[in-house]
């Protein structure tokens, strides 16, 4: 049997989904984890399910409603499991009074039930049952309670008739037009036609304009809003006869609110919070572990190099596996370390429940900037990469803000961004690397923000999106949970090391190592590679303060992956002459020996907000729509990266760093003040919960 898991976001859909086939999706706490649908086999059993991204109703706003609107109405589903959070039922019943109106048999799946005492909630799930006219379950997907009744009740036949929740006129025309039509969901489709949504009606549904405007006369408003109004009286009804709740309860979630929602200290907590993830990442972790790393994998190299040498290969092979591939993969292995504690902080705070506060946190700021809260979320995933974070921009409804932000989120320091920040922020901030990271981070923030602001007034103009209302309970992680996250993530890291590096290496170990007439082993200032630099080295002066073809070719090799940058430094330092075997990647004899600090930052300046990866290109283009528009957006970022990178390296040569602190506080009072003295006009404000503040 094909099974559907059709919920509202976070309402537990791919916990119980990873539960009954055994896989592992990713499971988060805020909405818009899943943003396309995911399919497995039910153990034990032959039923296949499938896992869909979070709805509040049939009617799709977004894209990933109609992903799983699509999947009710094309895919046919035997059985839908409506998973319902059975702390919030009236919230989660809208949707479930829509599906009641389907053909396929429906089954209820009250989750979260573990959580219900604690909250002080007493469902009657024999009268609900009794007032859906469907089965209900009480159940826990974390818990693992109450599932097997569930799964046993899918093969079972029907037995109750389903709850006609209108008044008599309305079922009655209802029934008229149903029994008229052959479509499958007949119900369901009879109620769009009568509130007249453009999507269900087509030229063969004209024969029933008559019973619709019948009806019409019976009532002073527009069908749509009795039909709405009836729907919500149904549910009001059925959570009164059916729940009972206790008042004043304060869960410990809530007192945590009063903590990290404060008005006053939540921002500055966001802040040490986010400079704790990398000073312990880049500056602690990295400090401590990059020369060990890097002496072993010197020594691997050398090994691997003698070993050859006694097999008594060519010279020139050896050179390829010892200073082509062994130095441009174990380069980008060496962050490992650093990416691994990264991934963990970001995945607790994931699993805690924090990120979802710091989305609501955000969301005023991002409110009267054009963008909602709902706009943090793919920034927050993206922080891991790039492409996902595109991806999870699908969750927004308005298109302008969808656009917007998917050319926004590569701006955000992603995991492949952290070896080249934390290459050039351990080797010239040495002590300070931690706090020079976490500046960069806060410098993507700003930028994203200013750039939105900017974005919102000129390209995209009607952007205007829902708030983010709901929060999850904190939870303490699942150590089972974040180890399997961190663990996917970098073993995700690693296979990219083993295959787009690898054969970068290989490609730039050869242009380094022939010059254009094909002579081999001449000295790198001679090679291919340095004369395509040195033609477009231009561009990068004003960024570097030199011609620099070794950090030009480097960063351009930033477009297949970021990582690239650094794999590539490496291999350009290993083969340069009168360099010590094994001395880093900046020392005497290098291309890079003559970079200063001013040049290291706006260096990554550049790379950090210079277009993504091909990866994270093919993604906005998805979303964009167009190869045009993709371009146009890739130059927006590439253009924005040039000139902020010259302008840190104009600026930071120039001055000294108390200097720069102070005008740099000073910019961002003169901005902070001129974004909040422009008011947008904003369209649909009514709906907003601040409105009182935006005024
Ligand atoms: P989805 O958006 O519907 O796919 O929801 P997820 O499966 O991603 O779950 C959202 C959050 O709710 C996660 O943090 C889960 O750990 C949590 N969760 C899921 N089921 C339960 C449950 O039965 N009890 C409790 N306490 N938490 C749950
Ligand atoms: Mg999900």
């Amino acid at each position: 049997m094909k099974v559907g898991l059709v919920g509202n976001q976070n309402s537990g859909k791919t916990t119980l989904f990873n539960y009954l086939t055994g896989m592992n999706a990713k499971i988060g706490n805020w909405p818009g984890v899943t943003i396309e649908k995911k399919t497995g086999i039910i153990k034990g059993t032959e039923h296949e399910i499938t896992d869909l991204p979070g709805i509040y109703s049939l009617s799709p706003y977004s894209i990933e409603e109609d992903i799983s609107r699509k999947y009710v109405f094309e895919e046919k589903p035997d059985v839908i499991i409506n998973i319902v959070d059975a702390t919030s039922l009236e919230r989660s019943l809208y949707l479930t009074t829509g599906l009641m109106e389907l053909d396929c048999k429906v089954l209820v799946a009250l989750n979260m039930a573990d959580l219900l005492e604690k909250k002080g909630i007493q469902i009657d799930i024999k009268k609900l049952e009794e007032k859906l006219g469907t089965k209900v379950f009480k159940i826990s997907a974390l818990k693992e309670t109450g599932i097997d009744e569930l799964i046993k009740e899918i093969d079972k036949k029907e037995d109750l008739t389903r709850a006609k929740i209108f008044d008599n006129n309305i079922e009655e025309a209802i029934s008229s037009i149903s029994n008229k039509m052959s479509d499958f969901h007949k119900r369901f489709i009879a109620v769009k036609l009568l509130e007249m949504d453009s999507r269900f009606y087509d030229k063969n549904k004209k024969e029933f304009d008559k019973v619709r405007e019948e009806l019409e006369k019976n009532y002073d408003t527009d069908l749509e809003e009795v039909i709405a109004t009836e729907r919500y009286d149904f549910i009001e009804k059925t959570k009164k006869d059916c729940a009972i709740e206790k008042q004043n309860i304060i869960t410990i979630s809530d007192k945590l609110d009063k903590i990290f929602l404060n008005k006053w200290i939540a921002f500055p907590i966001f802040v040490i919070v986010m400079f704790l993830v990398y000073y312990l990442s880049v500056g602690v972790v990295g400090a401590s572990t990059v020369d060990w790393v890097a002496n072993n994998i010197d020594s691997f190299g050398e090994w691997v190099g003698t070993s050859l040498e006694t097999l008594e290969t060519s010279e020139w092979l050896n050179s390829l596996v010892v200073d082509g591939i062994i130095a441009g993969v174990g380069a980008v292995l060496g962050f490992i370390p650093q990416l691994i504690i990264l991934f963990l902080c970001i995945s607790l705070l994931e699993t805690t429940g924090y990120m979802s506060r710091i989305a609501l946190l955000f969301d005023k700021l991002f409110r009267k900037l054009g963008m909602s809260g709902k706009s943090l979320i793919p920034f927050i995933v993206g922080s891991g990469c790039s492409v996902p974070g595109i991806m999870g921009t699908r969750i927004i409804e308005n298109q302008d803000e969808r656009e917007m932000t998917s050319i926004l989120v590569p701006f955000i320091p992603c995991s492949a961004k952290l070896p080249i920040i934390s290459l050039f922020a351990g080797y010239f901030f040495k002590e300070n690397s931690g706090i020079a990271s976490a500046s960069l981070y806060f410098f993507a923030i700003i930028v994203i923000i200013i750039s939105a602001f900017i974005l919102s007034r000129t390209k995209f103009k009607h952007v205007s999106s829902s708030y983010i209302s709901e929060l999850p309970e904190y939870k303490v992680p699942s150590i089972k949970y974040v180890a399997k996250d961190v663990f996917d993530k970098v073993i995700a890291f690693i296979k990219r090391a083993g295959s787009i590096i690898l054969i970068c290496s290989i490609v730039i170990w050869f242009l380094l190592s022939f010059s254009f007439k094909m002579e081999y082993g001449v000295d790198i200032e001679e090679s291919m590679l340095a004369s395509i630099g040195k033609m477009v080295s231009w561009i990068f002066y004003p960024i570097l303060g030199q011609n620099n073809w070794g950090a030009t070719v480097s960063a351009i090799q930033g477009l297949v992956a970021k990582e690239q940058v650094v794999s590539s430094m490496a291999v350009i330092a290993g083969l340069a002459e009168d360099v010590e075997e094994g001395s880093e990647i900046f020392a005497q004899g290098t291309p890079f020996a003559e970079i200063t600090a001013p040049a290291a930052y706006a260096f990554m300046v550049f790379n950090l907000f210079s277009a993504p990866c091909f990866g994270a290109i093919g993604a906005m283009k998805r979303e964009l729509g167009s190869t045009k528009r993709m371009f146009k957006a890739v130059l927006f970022q590439t253009g924005l990266a040039w000139i902020l990178a010259t302008a840190v390296y104009q600026i930071g040569s120039r001055f000294n760093m108390a200097n720069i602190i102070v005008i740099s506080i000073i910019a961002i009072v003169v901005i902070s003040v001129i974004i909040s003295k422009i008011k947008r006009k904003k369209d649909g404000c009514s709906s907003c919960p601040y409105c009182d503040s935006c005024k």
